[in-house]
């Protein structure tokens, strides 16, 4: 079976008892034991729930991996994923990274022991200088957000391996639709649910995918005790979103190749960042081993004084803090989702108040360019 196919079959055929096509919501915190020593197979919900359980199986089987766990949030993931690790313990993450994961890493965990370095992972060279001997773990973020810088993840998989490191992708802006990192050497995938998996901007989740069950039953162990789960009702919407993800992703991502060929030839636009145009350095290793490119464009405008009135003209695009769903939505990352980096590392990733990201949704591409066009010559709608 296909992938598309295996996404459409989320939670088919899980309760043969009505023959449910749509999979139930179980909001049941506990469940009766037959008897002493005896069990359904669930016992409490932070354990393990019904509905949630048709979730993680489904989202297993679409990444290619032994388990994978649902979380409240994409957050919540990443906390659980750094619990895997000791005091002493030192990771290489990519350096143009979602600004609340460096939030987590420099806030809380550093705290806690563990040093984090960041770097350009799209060169392995500068990956294999950031390794030290306590170096347990690479997290890649692949595209980076908001700069959609592209890693090798083969090269990277192979460096990992050869150095014993963990391998962690954030595959949050492709989705297991798009990419599939454990076929390409990681050993546990992250999303921010939240995006692209929900889809429709009206659920937080996140999820980890171990490829291997020794990793699986570490998060199932740290899952269970730390009690970070997706409640039954989240899943259910996860499971319904799993369904359409394929159509929705393939439609995001032609509109997102055209908003970003529009934006290339604007004079009010001096860059654009979008992994399928021509000249990104990425594009052809998303060819490798991507089915796409994903539907994040950021770009820059002339100057960063001309962001606020832009934001105001648009009519269809929202100026909101999120990416994947339906709607179009357009961040502004310095102030927004980066903005407790601080100021001189913004700076030299180029995370600078000009560049705007922009997360494709479903409009019509042409109703998308024309509200686009609208606001960059500053009329208002
Ligand atoms: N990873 C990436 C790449 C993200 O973009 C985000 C949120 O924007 C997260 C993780 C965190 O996810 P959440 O907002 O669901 O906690």
């Amino acid at each position: 079976m296909r992938i598309d196919t295996r996404l459409v079959r989320a939670g088919l055929g899980t309760d043969p008892r009505t023959g449910a096509v749509s999979t139930p919501i179980h909001p049941s915190a506990t469940f009766a034991h037959p008897g002493l020593g005896q069990s359904t197979g669930f016992d409490y919900s932070r354990t393990a729930n019904p509905t949630r359980r048709v979730l993680e199986q489904a989202l297993a089987e679409v990444e290619g991996g032994a388990r994978a766990f649902a979380f409240p949030s994409g957050m919540a993931a990443l906390t659980t994923l750094c619990l895997l690790f000791r005091p002493g313990d030192h990771l290489v993450a990519s350096d143009d990274l979602y600004g609340g994961t460096y939030r987590l890493f420099e806030r809380v965990f550093r705290e806690y022991g563990l040093e984090v370095t960041y770097t350009d992972t799209t060169a392995p060279e500068s990956v294999g200088a950031a390794l030290r001997p306590n170096t347990r773990a690479l997290l890649v973020e692949n595209p980076t957000n908001p700069l959609l810088k592209v890693a090798d993840l083969e090269a990277l998989g192979r460096l990992a391996r050869d150095r014993g490191l963990v391998f962690v992708v954030d595959s949050t802006f492709l989705t297991p639709y798009l990419q599939r990192p454990l076929e390409l050497g990681a050993d546990i995938v992250v999303h921010s649910a939240t995006k692209f998996l929900g889809g429709h901007n009206d659920l937080l989740a996140g999820v980890l995918v171990a490829r291997e069950p020794e990793w699986a039953e570490r998060i199932e162990f740290l899952h269970n005790t730390t009690g970070a789960v997706l409640d039954p009702f989240s899943s259910w919407l996860l499971v319904r979103s799993l369904k359409t993800l394929a159509v929705r992703v393939e439609r995001q991502c032609r509109t997102a190749e055209a908003v970003a060929r529009f934006l290339l030839g604007h004079p009010e636009v001096t860059r654009v960042y979008y992994p399928g145009l021509p000249d990104h350095p990425g594009r052809e290793i998303l060819e490798r081993q991507a089915r796409g490119f994903g539907a994040v464009v950021s770009f820059r405008l002339r100057s960063a004084d001309q962001v606020s009135g832009f934001l105001e003209s648009l009519r269809l695009a929202t100026f909101a803090e999120s990416l994947g769903g339906a709607e179009t939505l357009v961040t502004v990352p310095s102030r927004q989702t980066h903005c407790d980096m601080p100021p001189e590392v913004r700076e030299r990733l180029g995370v600078t108040d000009d560049l705007v990201r922009l997360s494709v949704g479903l409009e019509n591409p042409e109703d998308l360019i024309a509200d686009l066009d609208r606001a960059l010559q500053g009329e208002s709608g």
